[in-house]
């Protein structure tokens, strides 16, 4: 089956994954079959979507008009033949037990055309153990999607033991065309890939703690803030619910062994009821106590070895099986978990030595399963890590940014975080240093875009969490705001004009990299501001000298001290904006403006750009500039191509000589 074979797509189960996966399903323009047993669940269903629809039309993520049809496409049904009998895909996200799904895929079996193709949402029973409940295990995989789906980026697309490539090829396409971020999972291994870092992970925090060897406190100060992961390890488990990450524990430890074995504390948890938000009580109490509140200064260097090592165990299991590569497990991470950065960067960062070296003193002091390390693990500690060294290409290995060269002299710069609504890291800030360097560098590259990947945000500001992460040291922070305004400062001296395509959150130090952009082009659905200030900071990244010289100082003022958030069209008539465009149409304008400027005289281009530069504190140093460079011009081809082409009422072709 092709991608465009496919026309009707039925969701089995109405629940919480299966009404969302029919949202997106039926956003992306597919007819949406929606069954559940009984009228009242699959309608109940049915109201969460358009309760979801209208709640992303009220956020200007999607107009009126596209939430209506997105809804009118999806048909709540409760027979099974009516809802798949011309089905060209299923996606099943019934309960997440082997009898019902057995009772469901024998019901779709007898119904189903022969072309369709199954997808099953299970987030822990075997895709190959599920397939066999089929006819068609050629033809069936997992899609496994994550909750919201209509937030959750990711979606895992796993290979049973028989499924075609053919198959996992147009799930993959369905995915990517429904605007989610498939990664593929090459083998049916327990926990795929995010689960499988996950929840040994979580298990392992609870063995820390069962076994005394460090608080609760220190587990989360050390998670969120030492290791800069987005939540602390008890915390998240209390968001998601303990019973939801033991369940997929209990079926590692069924199916791989001892290693996965439950921690007391786990256990407890879940044998008490007490699983997290939910019932109001977890591992911090939500109801007689505050909640999670994790101390920022507990920090444990034992906790942060054992967890790292314990990630590198799982990352080295799934690697030396071929259930997917480094990169696959790091973006899969980065989307599913809100990872800053993916786990095998992390631990190759950690040093894959003293994971390793971590591991072999834990299995000898404990003797526990858990810590015995992978062969595969042992056999990249001596490469030195998980990730080939060497490959030295400039941008081959850029995480936060991605560099496109969209054609006609364009280079173009996503900041790539959308899981982090692409906040600025000193990561970011490094690549972003080294891709001016290199479009710069590069004769095919005339102009620079910038925009942000996905729709919510260009930049929602600085990584406060990374930061956060260092610990509220000021002498970090002062290096970071030095980094960020040199970074920030080269892409203003850049030789080539700079445009900012904004679509979305445009918020404090994403407004001030703009703001070293030579024109900015935003959506109407932007949102503008420098919120530092409402923090007890101020703009550190160049937001107190920049501004005022494209909106003036009063302005300037206003938007730093008031702190608030403006609207696309209040910065268009600032004069920050320079055009405002309908939210569809914001990445073809910014890179027709782009590109537009890519064809005007490099040479001028530059020139002008540093004379208004040097002239901004000092009209006699720009206009002294401003001369020389008239003079240097006259001498150019450029000149000389120009004059001809407005005589002859022709384009010109600068070539920058
Ligand atoms: P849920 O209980 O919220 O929903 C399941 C729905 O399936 C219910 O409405 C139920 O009435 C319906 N159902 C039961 N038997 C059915 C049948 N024979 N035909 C059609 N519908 C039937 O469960 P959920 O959280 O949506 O989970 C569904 C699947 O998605 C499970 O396999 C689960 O592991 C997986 N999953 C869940 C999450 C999560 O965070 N909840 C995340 C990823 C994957």
């Amino acid at each position: 089956m092709e991608l465009e074979d496919i026309n009707t797509v039925a969701v089995l189960g109405a629940g919480n994954m299966g009404h969302g996966i029919a949202e997106v399903v039926a956003m992306a323009g597919y007819d949406v079959n929606m069954r559940d047993i009984n009228d009242e669940f699959v309608q109940n269903g049915y109201e969460q979507i358009e309760w979801s629809l209208n709640k992303l039309a009220e956020n200007d993520q999607l107009s009126e008009e596209e939430a209506e049809a997105a809804l009118e496409r999806v048909t709540p049904l409760v027979d099974m033949e009516e809802a798949c009998g011309d089905a060209d895909v299923v996606i099943e996200a019934v309960p997440e037990k082997m009898e019902i799904k057995e009772d469901v895929y024998t019901e779709l079996e007898a119904v189903a055309p022969d072309r369709t193709v199954f997808a099953t949402n299970t987030s822990s029973l075997s895709i190959t153990d599920l397939s066999e409940f089929t006819e068609r295990p050629g033809q069936f995989c997992g899609m496994h999607f994550f909750n919201p789906p209509v937030r959750m980026q990711l979606v895992e697309v796993i290979s049973g033991a028989e499924t075609d490539d053919e198959t996992l090829d147009v799930i993959e396409e369905l995915a990517d065309d429904i605007d989610k971020s498939p990664v593929r999972v090459h083998k049916d291994s327990p926990g795929f890939i995010v689960n499988r870092i996950l929840v040994p992970l979580m298990n392992e925090a609870c063995w820390l703690v069962s076994e005394d060897e460090a608080t609760l406190e220190e587990v989360d100060s050390t998670t969120k803030y030492g290791m800069g992961l987005p939540m602390g390890s008890f915390e998240l488990a209390d968001l998601t619910g303990i019973d939801v990450g033991y369940h997929v524990l209990d079926y590692m430890n069924e199916v791989l062994g001892e290693a996965y074995e439950p921690s007391p504390l786990f256990e407890e948890k879940v044998e008490n009821e007490e699983l997290g938000k939910k019932t109001g009580k977890g591992f911090y109490d939500y109801e007689d106590g505050p909640g999670a509140e994790i101390p920022t200064d507990q920090q444990s260097e034992l906790v942060e070895a054992r967890l790292t090592a314990t990630m590198a165990n799982e990352a080295a299991k799934l690697i030396g099986n071929d259930v997917a590569p480094p990169e696959s497990i790091d973006e899969a991470t980065k989307l599913g978990a809100g990872f800053p950065d993916g786990p095998v960067k992390m631990v190759d960062e950690f040093g894959i030595e003293n994971a390793l070296e971590t591991l072999e003193e834990a299995y000898e002091k404990t003797g526990h399963e858990r810590y015995a390390p992978a062969d595969y693990l042992e056999e990249r500690a001596g490469e030195g890590g998980f990730y080939d060294a060497g490959d030295d290409e400039v941008g081959a290995d850029f995480d936060a940014i991605r560099v496109e060269y969209p054609g006609d002299m364009v280079g173009h710069v996503v900041l790539d975080r959308p899981h982090r609504m692409n906040t600025i890291s000193g990561e970011l800030l490094e690549e972003l240093s080294e891709a001016i360097d290199l479009l710069e560098d590069d004769d095919e590259v005339r102009s620079i875009l910038i925009t942000g990947e996905g729709e919510k945000a260009f930049s929602a500001g600085a990584d406060v969490q990374s930061m956060a992460a260092g610990g509220a040291d000021p002498i970090q922070a002062q290096e970071l705001s030095k980094q960020g305004q040199s970074t920030f400062g080269k892409l203003e001296a850049c030789d080539l004009p700079v445009v900012a395509g904004i679509d979305g959150f445009c918020l404090g130090g994403g407004m001030e990299l703009a703001t070293c952009a030579d024109m900015r082009v935003a959506s109407e659905r932007s949102e503008f501001g420098q919120p530092e200030l409402n923090l007890g900071l101020l703009p550190g990244w160049g937001g107190t000298q920049r501004l005022k010289h494209i909106i003036g100082e009063g302005r300037a003022k206003e938007v730093i001290f008031t702190a608030e958030r403006y609207e696309a069209e209040t910065m268009a008539d600032y004069g920050f904006v320079n055009d405002v465009v309908e939210n569809d149409e914001l990445e073809d304008q910014a890179l027709e403006l782009a590109t537009d400027l890519a064809g005007g005289p490099p040479i001028a281009q530059k020139f002008t750009k540093r004379a208004m530069l040097a002239g901004r504190d000092d009209t006699d140093a720009g206009l002294e500039y401003e001369a020389s460079a008239f003079g240097h011009l006259m001498a150019t081809d450029d000149l000389m191509e120009g004059i001809t082409a407005f005589m002859g009422d022709g384009e010109p072709d600068f070539q920058g000589e």
